[in-house]
């Protein structure tokens, strides 16, 4: 399948696309992983990118571009993509559509996930995020916490908030959101791909998409 999920931080797109990842060995493609494993390994990207992120502020599309340029011609999205946290902005939509055009990859849908806004703020305050750039498993210290306080199941590393979870820059993310990234809704719509589903429950979600691409 080649999706786009979109929805605002804490909407689930990450736990929705590793769910579909298993339905038929697409890959999940999520920008926000790709930057934060750059600034780990401190390299040109990663400090280009750097602050940008921990304000909250989106990176230049020009960047994310050259990123998702490279990545959708790696062998591995050949069986399909689920692209999480990517297009954010009208011209990252626009230069996508262009990039998909020129790789003849047809796009089967955008999800875009509807989560009450007091749900999201709840959801990003309580989650927790594996350190190890390699796993980034995502935790939740109400909901689905940790087996061992602090320590990742997956990998044994540590758990932490992210530096941009603050609740300051958690709000500036939901403007920035709010202002840049909810115009794609539209955008899709017009281009005749738009599937808007309630996210509350993640395994409707998946249901739904499902129904949807069998249809
Ligand atoms: P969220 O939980 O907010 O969806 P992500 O993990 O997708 O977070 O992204 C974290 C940060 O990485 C964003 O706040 C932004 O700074 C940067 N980022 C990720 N994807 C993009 C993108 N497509 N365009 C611009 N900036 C991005
Ligand atoms: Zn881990």
């Amino acid at each position: 399948m080649r999706i786009i999920l979109l929805g605002a931080p804490g909407a689930g797109k990450g736990t929705i696309a590793k769910v579909l990842t298993e339905l038929d060995g697409s890959v999940q493609i999520s920008t926000g992983d790709i930057l934060r494993g750059a600034v780990q390994a401190g390299t040109e990207l990663g400090q280009k990118a750097n602050a940008f992120m921990k304000a909250g502020d989106l990176v230049p599309d020009e960047l994310i571009m050259n990123i998702m340029k490279e990545r959708l011609q790696e062998p591995d999205c050949k069986k399909g993509f689920l692209l999480d946290g990517f297009p954010r902005t009208i011209p990252q939509a626009e230069a996508l559509k262009t990039l998909l055009i020129d790789l003849e990859m047809v796009l089967d849908m955008a999800v875009s996930l509807d989560v009450p806004r007091e749900e999201i703020l709840n959801r990003l305050t309580t989650r927790r995020t594996c350190e190890n750039p390699a796993c980034q498993a995502i935790y939740n210290v109400k909901s689905s916490p940790t087996k061992i306080a602090g320590i990742c199941d997956k990998c044994g590393s540590k758990v932490i908030q992210r530096e941009d979870e603050t609740e300051e820059a958690i709000s500036h993310r939901l403007e920035t959101w709010n202002e840049k990234t909810a115009p794609l809704t539209g955008y899709y719509e017009k281009e005749g791909v738009l599937m808007t589903v309630d996210a509350t429950v993640t395994d409707d979600v998946v249901k739904a998409i499902q129904d949807r691409l069998n249809t």
